[in-house]
This record gives structure tokens, C-alpha cells and sequence, in this order.
């Protein structure tokens, strides 16, 4: 594969078209995948390895899932883009409002960072109001406003921000410590009247899984409402994964003003929404003047894909995940354990990830301070045996349906090897 890589670097940059990818953070050379089946994926020199990235997300079922491959290629049979509506947008649309009653209205669009993107003007136009609030080690996607202390690969690379992101650009994104009250309220304090809006994700996964501590997503909600802000909430990591209803199945009573999804939305095709409020949402063209479009939005293949997947989502699916969420929690933190690695796993529903330091961790500032060399080497062990980790200590780890006993045999054979690989044994 290093010659493979070569090439790639020769015409891509850094051989990837998504950074975290590129093994960076870990070192040695990025798994080149052939293909992927229920807990597997095989690399093109037919090596097979236990799955934990499932697409970042998306294959909560396994991969290629047969009748999402089937829905797929009958909907490719029938034409693979019209520009036109159709009808199973209306179907996945509504299929999405039952599961979560308060998106009300939804709008299909391709990625992530177009339906946070989306969900920051939208906010802006409500409001008649620039500032955006984040915390800091959210990952909210690529858009220019929402890369100041970014999770995920911004994260991985451990950069402040991006290059290329413009002063003006980011001057109305006030960044605040997350799991912070009192800062959320001295910020509400100084300018609530200039705040469009707070986003947050259901529970942070891309810094590593930090999940809000009791209160803090309804101590947004409270000050949002309180100053005439709106509560956006970013579940396109943890919609339909952490529950049927994502992160809001979890925590019933919070009622965000808008949401966002993605990953699992579009059971691994390109199919993201922001979804919310009928009269907020009204305010997107062609009724309301926040103007927003795509090409490729609203998919048929990938709007066929999201609805197999969701119609296959049932709660049986959930509870295994759920279950072989917390047997791979346990034997990790038992591993880890035994080889006296310092380790602390925390968890969000079925998401969790491992953070290579005693303490536990509450924001970015805590999950920066970890032994990312001691993930390093546990990875590349773990990868050695035969176990595909996410290639970053600041991403979360997937399991799916498909994760059956052999496939958590072999995850458990490889942890020992790799927990003194960890502790520099
Ligand atoms: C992955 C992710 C995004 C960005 O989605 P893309 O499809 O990669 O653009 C946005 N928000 C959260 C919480 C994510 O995990």
C-alpha cells in the first residue's frame, strides 16, 4: 500500500480527500479500503480488518447492508439525479418528523457543513442578529464561521483554526469552553442582544466523546430563549445513531429551535438535513428570503439509502449496538487496566471513546491534555492485528448491528497487545 499512497500523495493532497484520513496523527501509511461488509472492511491487498470507524457514522446497520444496496440500485436503475422533487424526499421528510417531532419542516441538503452552514444564516436572517456562539472542540463541519477551535481533523492536527479563513469571517463567532455555564452566561451578559444563535452538538464527539454535563445543553436552551437567541443543535454526528431520535431520545425534555443531521441520515450516501421549526424554516427560499440550493440536493440515491436505513433502524438494532457498545467499553478500560495505562473511557448512548490520561475530561482544554503518542501505539497494534481504530485519539469509536461475536473476539484478542504497546511495553 505504500507505493499506492505514493501515487496518491503525487495527486492528492496528502494522498486523502478528508485530512484525519491521511493517518497523520498515528503515523505510517493510510489503509487503502477495496470494500466493506456488515463489521468488516478488506484493504486492497485483501487484508481483512474488524471495522470501528463505520464512515465516521454513517453504517450503523454494517456496511452494504443488503436491502440498502438493493434500494440503492433500484433507484439507480430509475435515473441517478433529476433536479427535480420527488417523492421519497417527502417520504424521508416525514419519516424524519416521526421519529423527531420537532422537525417539523426539513431540508435535504448533501454534507454536513452545508446543513450547520445552512443552519448559522438561517439563524442570522431569523434573528436579524451576526453572532454565532460555539464551544470549543465542536466540529460543526468546514464552513468558514464554524473553524475557530474546531474538533475533529482541525483537532487532529492540533491547528488553531484554518488558514484561509478570513478575520472578518470568524469576527462574529465567539467561541466559549464547553460544559462552562457561568462563561455561556458572562457572554449572554456582555452581548446577548447581538446573538443569533448557540450551536452545539447533542453530545461532542469529535474531540473524543465529551458529554454535557447534567444541565448544560438546558442551560443553553434557557439562556437562548431568555435573550431572543435560537438553540441550534448539531446532531449530524449522533442523529439515529445514539437513539432512534439521536441525542433528543436521550434527553427528552431539551427542544432546540433547529437541528441538523447527517451521517446515518443517508445510510452512507452523500444526505444531510437541517430541520426544525415550521416558521424558521418557512424563512428558506423560495418562501422565506434565506436563500439556500444544491444541484445534488435531496439525492434520489442517497435519499433511497437514507430511507432503507432508517426503515431498518428499528430498536432491536439500537440495543445491539447498545450492547456491544458497553462490552468493548469494558474490555478496553480492562485491558487498559491491566497494563497500568492511564485511560479514561467516556461515553454519550452508545458512543464513546478513550482518552490516554487519569482524568476525566470536560472540554477541549481536558482532551488535548492526553498521551496521543500512547494512542499511537495502541493503534498501530490494534491495526496490526487485524482491528481498524479511527486513526485519531480525538474521534469516537463505531461500533454497528453487524458487530457479532466474532467480530468482538477478534477486537478482544488484540487489546491485550495492544495495551503494552500503549504502556511503552
Ligand atoms: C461530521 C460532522 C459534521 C460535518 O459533516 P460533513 O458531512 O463531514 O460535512 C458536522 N457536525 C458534526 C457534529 C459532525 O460530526
Amino acid at each position: 500500500m505504500t507505493d499506492l499512497f505514493t501515487r496518491a500523495r503525487g495527486v492528492i493532497p496528502g494522498g486523502v480527500s478528508s485530512p484525519v484520513r491521511a493517518f497523520g496523527s498515528v503515523g505510517g501509511t493510510p489503509v487503502f479500503v477495496a470494500e466493506a461488509r456488515g463489521a468488516h472492511v478488506v484493504d486492497v491487498e485483501g487484508r481483512d480488518y474488524v471495522d470501528l470507524v463505520a464512515s465516521w457514522g454513517p453504517a450503523l446497520l454494517g456496511h452494504a447492508h443488503p436491502e440498502v444496496v438493493a434500494a440503492v440500485q433500484e433507484a439507480a436503475a430509475r435515473g441517478l439525479s433529476f433536479g427535480a422533487p420527488t417523492a421519497a424526499e417527502v417520504e424521508l421528510a416525514e419519516t424524519i418528523r416521526t421519529r423527531v417531532p420537532l422537525a417539523e419542516q426539513v431540508r435535504f441538503v448533501s454534507t454536513g457543513t452545508e446543513a450547520t452552514m445552512t443552519a448559522v444564516r438561517l439563524a442570522r436572517g431569523a434573528t436579524s442578529r451576526d453572532v454565532i456562539v460555539k464551544f470549543a472542540g465542536c466540529y460543526h463541519g468546514h464552513s468558514d464561521a464554524l473553524l475557530a477551535a474546531a474538533g475533529s481533523g482541525v483537532a487532529t492536527q492540533g491547528l488553531p483554526g484554518s488558514a484561509g479563513v478570513t478575520r472578518a469571517a470568524t469576527a462574529d463567532t465567539v467561541v466559549v469552553e464547553y460544559n462552562d455555564v457561568a462563561a455561556l452566561e458572562r457572554v449572554f451578559a456582555e452581548s446577548g442582544d447581538r446573538i443569533a444563535a448557540v450551536i452545539t452538538e447533542g453530545a461532542p464527539a469529535n474531540m473524543g466523546v465529551v458529554p454535557p454535563a447534567a444541565g448544560f445543553n438546558a442551560a443553553i436552551r434557557d439562556l437562548t430563549a431568555r435573550h431572543g437567541a435560537l438553540m441550534i443543535l448539531d446532531e449530524v454526528l449522533t442523529g439515529f445513531r445514539v437513539s432512534p431520535s439521536g441525542w433528543l431520545g436521550l434527553e427528552p425534555g431539551l427542544v432546540p429551535d433547529l437541528v441538523t443531521f447527517g451521517k446515518v441520515v443517508g445510510g452512507g450516501m452523500p444526505l444531510a438535513a437541517i430541520a426544525g421549526r415550521a416558521d424558521l424554516m418557512q424563512l428558506l427560499a423560495p418562501v422565506g428570503p434565506v436563500y439556500q440550493a444544491g444541484t445534488l440536493s435531496g439525492n434520489p440515491l442517497a435519499t433511497a439509502a437514507g430511507l432503507a436505513t432508517l426503515r431498518l433502524a428499528d430498536t432491536a438494532v439500537y440495543r445491539t449496538v447498545d450492547t456491544r457498545s458497553a462490552e468493548l467499553q469494558s474490555a478496553v478500560a480492562d485491558a487498559l487496566s491491566r497494563a497500568s495505562v492511564p485511560h479514561v473511557v467516556q461515553r454519550a448512548g452508545s458512543l464513546f471513546s478513550v482518552f490516554f490520561r487519569d482524568a476525566p475530561v470536560a472540554n477541549y482544554e481536558d482532551a488535548k491534555a492526553q498521551d496521543t503518542a500512547a494512542f499511537g501505539r495502541f493503534f498501530h497494534t490494534m491495526l496490526d492485528h487485524g482491528v481498524a481504530l479511527p486513526p485519531s485519539a480525538f474521534e469516537a469509536w463505531f461500533l454497528t448491528a453487524a458487530h457479532d461475536d466474532a467480530a468482538m473476539n477478534r477486537i478482544a484478542d488484540a487489546l491485550p497487545a495492544a495495551a503494552r504497546s500503549a504502556a511503552g511495553a
